[in-house]
């Protein structure tokens, strides 16, 4: 009977150190989410599954069966880009998330980007609204 012995420390990974342009010229100094192509999502519901059916290999038969949530959904993940000073997009787009099938950074269309990327998520103006309407202003802080 052994104890467990905790994992040795293990270095950062190089990588997390030396990310690189994704056109691979030169260390990434920017980066932007974009959604995942089915490729690069299938891993994700692959291990989601095999968990799964860990989990109910190993569960007690004679207690209830284990209940899962949803299956990953797309739309709960995003993958980083990054790139170097040179190859940024702007600003307003490196804020909001890109569509699985975009291209930037690339060169032909800098410092934009070939889709359409989903709204920045703003604070919604209804909750503002109700705010002010549940909490007047005085009279005199209207201006205008
Ligand atoms: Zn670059
Ligand atoms: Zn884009």
């Amino acid at each position: 009977m052994g104890t467990p012995t905790a994992p040795d420390p293990m270095p950062a990974p190089p990588e997390a150190l030396t990310l690189q342009c994704t056109l691979g010229d030169a260390p990434a100094a920017v980066q932007w989410q974009r959604r995942l192509t089915d490729a690069e999502f299938q891993p994700i519901l692959d291990a989601e599954q095999a968990r799964r059916d860990e989990i109910l290999l190993l569960a007690d038969p004679t207690q209830p069966p284990p209940v899962f949530g949803p299956m990953p959904d797309p739309s709960d993940y995003t993958i980083a880009v990054y790139a170097c000073a040179a190859h940024g997009i702007s600003l307003d787009l490196a804020a909001r998330i890109h569509q699985a099938t975009c291209t930037a950074p690339a060169v032909a269309d800098l410092p934009g980007c070939n889709c359409s990327p989903e709204p920045t998520p703003e604070p919604t103006p209804e909750a503002d609204r109700a705010f002010s309407a549940a909490r007047p202003l005085p009279d005199h802080w209207v201006t205008g």
